[in-house]
């Protein structure tokens, strides 16, 4: 129920002036039509924040494609600041282990001054593999929010959940398909693009 919100939004967008609302069957009146309008406001105003910053996450990604590694990006965000970054730096490194979020979650670490990211949310432009998703368990991450799923190997619920894990001790809130479009785009673009290389 709570996704179709965002579906009100255009009709809600003239109730300011009426004083009953019919939506999904149920009438409204004005008070309730005043909530409803207030609800889906603050949903597309939380809506437009998570998705400027996955736009940041992007641009990592877009880094990371430029560099040749496979388009993943990250941002850590504290209090509404972006306090840490990251992109899949695989390749480069040549560390199996160098992915956005692991890097992002380090220097969120460094910066913070602290093991514990528990009041941090972690925005990335792909579904955490399994790796990333036990270090974001491990760090105790608040939210995480990422655009694309994986489904070959998505540890955020597509192939196995590890950050809801009833036998785990942190359990982490996860906002699934932010900017997907872009994000999957990307992914795409660059596998099409090293498979054209290889003809
Ligand atoms: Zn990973």
């Amino acid at each position: 129920m709570a996704g179709n919100w965002i579906n009100y939004i255009a009709p809600v967008a003239q109730l300011d002036r009426v004083t009953a609302y019919e939506a999904a069957g149920c009438w409204f009146d004005s008070s309730q039509a005043h909530d409803l309008l207030v609800v889906v406001r603050c949903r597309k105003k939380m809506l437009k924040v998570q998705q400027y910053y996955m736009q940041e996450a992007l641009q990592e990604a877009r880094q990371a494609f430029q560099e040749d590694e496979v388009p993943v990006g990250a941002v850590v965000v504290h209090q509404g600041k972006i306090i840490a970054r990251g992109h899949n730096q695989v390749e480069r490194l040549k560390d199996p282990t160098a992915h956005a979020e692991i890097i992002a979650i380090t220097s969120a670490a460094n910066y913070l001054g602290t093991k514990w990211l528990n009041q941090v949310s972690l925005y990335v432009t792909i579904e955490p593999c399994s790796m990333c998703a036990g270090a974001l368990v491990l760090a105790r991450v608040k939210k995480i929010y990422f655009g694309a799923c994986d489904p070959k190997t998505g540890a955020c619920g597509s192939v196995v959940n590890i950050v809801n894990h009833k036998k785990l001790n942190h359990r982490i809130k996860v906002t699934k398909g932010i900017l997907q479009e872009e994000c999957s785009s990307l992914l795409k673009n660059f596998f099409s693009r090293k498979r054209a290389k290889k003809v």
